[in-house]
C-alpha cells in the first residue's frame, strides 16, 4: 500500500510512537487493529425515483479511555481505510488534548453537493438508523466532519431517539444550539487551531504582527481560523476552497467580507472584496491573482494551514514549500514522506492531533452539558477550551524537547502516556 493510504501512514505514526515511548504489547496491539468495524448500506430513492445504494461507514477504533468519539464525513472518498485511519486518529487526538473519549469516525461515500435537500435528509435518516445499534452516549459519540454540519446531526438524533423511546441529545455533537449543542461549538476547531499556534509562537519567542498566512480550505475550520488570525494582526495572504483561490500578497483586506461573497457564490475565487463590492474587477488594484487549491501551498508566507481533506502535502509538492510553520488543521493532510522533507527542512509542523483538536475538545463540552443538563456561556466554553489548548501544547512542547523529537512524534508520546494509565484488557 502506499504512502498515500492513510491507514498504512497511521500504523507507521504508531510504530514511531512506540520506539519513543515503551508501551504494554497488549495496548500497542489494540492500537494496531479497531475494536469494531461496521459497513452499513444505506440504499436511497432519489427525487426522480431511481435507487442508489450507497456505503455506510463507522469505525470504532478504541475505548480505553471512554466512548467511541468521532466525525461523520459525507464524501464520494471515503473508503474503509481513510475511515480506520481517521478513527485512530482520533484515539490518539482525544488522548492528547485529555477528553474522556476514544476514538472512532464514520462517514458514507456519497456526495452531498449532487443530492436535493430532501435526498441528503432521506439518506441521512436511514444512514442513522443503520448506525443506532451501535452508537449511543455511553458507547459511540458521533459529531460533524468534512460535508456534515449541525443540521445532519439532529436529523441523526432524532431517529436515535426515536428508536431509544427518548429524546437523546447526548449521542452525538455538533447539533444546533436550539437541539443541545454547545455555545461555541462552530468556532471550536478553528479557534483551538489558533490558540496552539500562539502557544507554539510564544515558546519559539516569534511575534504574531504581520506574520503572513495561507490557508488551503475555507470550510467550517478555515474559515473561523482566518478571522481569528485576522483579529491577532496577522496577514492572511491566500485562501483557497476545492473549487479555487485568491492570493493577495499585502493582505486579503476583509476575511468576513470574503466569507459573505463565498456564501452568496458558492466559492472563495473571484472574491475580491473591497468594501462591500465583491468582484473579479477588484483583482488589479489589491494586486492580487487567482490560485488554485494546489499552488497555495507553495506560496512564500511564514505559515501555511493545510485545512481542507487528507494528503495535501505529499513528497511531490513538500520540497516546495516555503512556510516556517505548519498548522495542520485538517486530519492527516501531510504524507509520511512530505513529513519527513519537512524534518529535513527544519519546518515545524505543528500536528493535526493536536492543531485540530479545539473541535472535539468542545464536542466534548456539549456532551457533558447534554449529560449533566447544564448550559455554559460562550465565554466558559472558549475558556476552557483555551485551558484544554494551553496545557495539551506545552505537554508536547515538553516532550519534543526533552526527546528531541518532532511535535508529531511528540504528540503520540503524549498520547501513548496518556493510554498507558488505563488498563488494557485483550
Ligand atoms: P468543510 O467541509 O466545512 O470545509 C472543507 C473545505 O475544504 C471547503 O472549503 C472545501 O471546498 C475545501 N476542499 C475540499 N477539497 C479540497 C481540495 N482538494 N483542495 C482544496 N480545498 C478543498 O470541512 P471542515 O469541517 O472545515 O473540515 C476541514 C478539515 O478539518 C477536514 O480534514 C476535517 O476532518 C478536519 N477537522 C474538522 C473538524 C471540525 O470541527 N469541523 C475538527 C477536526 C478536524
Amino acid at each position: 500500500m502506499s504512502d498515500n493510504n492513510p491507514w498504512t501512514r497511521a500504523k507507521k505514526q504508531l510504530q514511531t510512537a512506540a520506539k519513543n515511548f515503551p508501551i504494554d504489547p497488549m495496548l500497542l496491539a489494540r492500537l494496531q487493529h479497531p475494536d469494531r468495524i461496521v459497513e452499513v448500506s444505506v440504499p436511497l430513492k432519489r427525487d426522480d425515483g431511481s435507487i442508489v445504494v450507497y456505503q455506510g461507514f463507522r469505525v470504532q477504533h478504541n475505548n480505553i479511555r471512554g466512548p467511541y468519539k468521532g466525525g461523520l464525513r459525507f464524501h464520494p472518498q471515503v473508503d474503509m481505510d481513510e475511515v480506520k485511519a481517521l478513527s485512530f486518529w482520533m484515539t490518539i487526538k482525544n488522548a492528547v488534548i485529555d477528553v474522556p473519549f476514544g476514538g472512532g469516525k464514520g462517514g458514507v461515500n456519497v456526495d452531498p453537493k449532487k443530492m436535493s435537500a430532501g435526498e441528503l435528509e432521506r439518506l441521512t435518516r436511514e444512514f442513522a438508523r443503520k448506525l443506532s445499534p451501535v452508537i449511543g452516549p455511553y458507547t459511540d459519540v458521533p459529531a460533524p466532519d468534512v460535508n456534515t454540519n449541525g443540521t445532519i446531526m439532529t436529523w441523526i438524533m432524532e431517529e436515535y431517539s426515536k428508536i431509544a423511546g427518548k429524546e437523546t441529545p447526548a449521542v452525538i455533537t455538533g447539533k444546533p444550539l436550539e437541539r443541545g449543542g454547545s455555545l461555541g461549538r462552530p468556532e471550536a476547531t478553528g479557534l483551538g487551531g489558533y490558540y496552539a499556534l500562539l502557544s507554539f509562537l510564544k515558546f519559539k519567542r516569534i511575534k504574531t504582527k504581520g506574520l503572513t498566512v495561507a490557508i488551503q480550505g475555507f470550510g467550517n475550520v478555515g474559515s473561523f481560523l482566518a478571522h481569528y488570525l485576522e483579529e491577532e494582526g496577522m496577514k492572511v495572504v491566500a485562501l483557497s476552497d476545492s473549487k479555487g483561490g485568491i492570493y493577495m500578497p499585502a493582505g486579503i483586506p476583509s476575511i468576513s467580507e470574503v466569507q459573505k461573497c463565498k456564501d452568496a457564490s458558492g466559492r472563495v475565487g473571484g472574491c475580491y472584496c473591497i468594501g462591500s463590492v465583491c468582484d473579479m474587477s477588484n483583482m488589479k488594484k489589491l494586486g492580487g491573482r487567482e490560485i488554485s487549491p494546489e499552488k497555495i501551498l507553495e506560496l512564500p508566507v511564514d505559515i501555511l494551514v493545510p485545512a481542507a481533506l487528507e494528503n495535501a502535502l505529499t513528497k511531490e509538492n513538500a520540497k516546495k514549500v516555503k512556510a516556517h510553520i505548519i498548522l495542520e488543521m485538517a486530519n492527516g493532510p501531510t504524507t509520511a514522506e512530505a513529513d519527513a522533507v519537512f524534518k529535513s527542512k527544519r519546518i515545524t509542523v505543528i500536528p493535526d492531533v493536536l492543531a485540530n483538536s479545539g473541535g472535539v475538545a468542545v464536542s466534548y463540552f456539549e456532551w457533558y452539558q447534554n449529560v449533566h443538563k447544564e448550559r455554559w456561556s460562550k465565554e466558559a466554553v472558549f475558556k476552557k477550551l483555551k485551558g484544554k489548548m494551553d496545557s495539551a501544547c506545552e505537554r508536547v512542547y515538553e516532550i519534543s524537547r526533552e526527546l528531541k523529537i518532532s511535535l508529531r512524534e511528540a504528540a503520540y508520546v503524549s498520547a501513548l502516556k496518556s493510554l498507558s494509565k488505563f488498563k488494557v484488557r485483550p
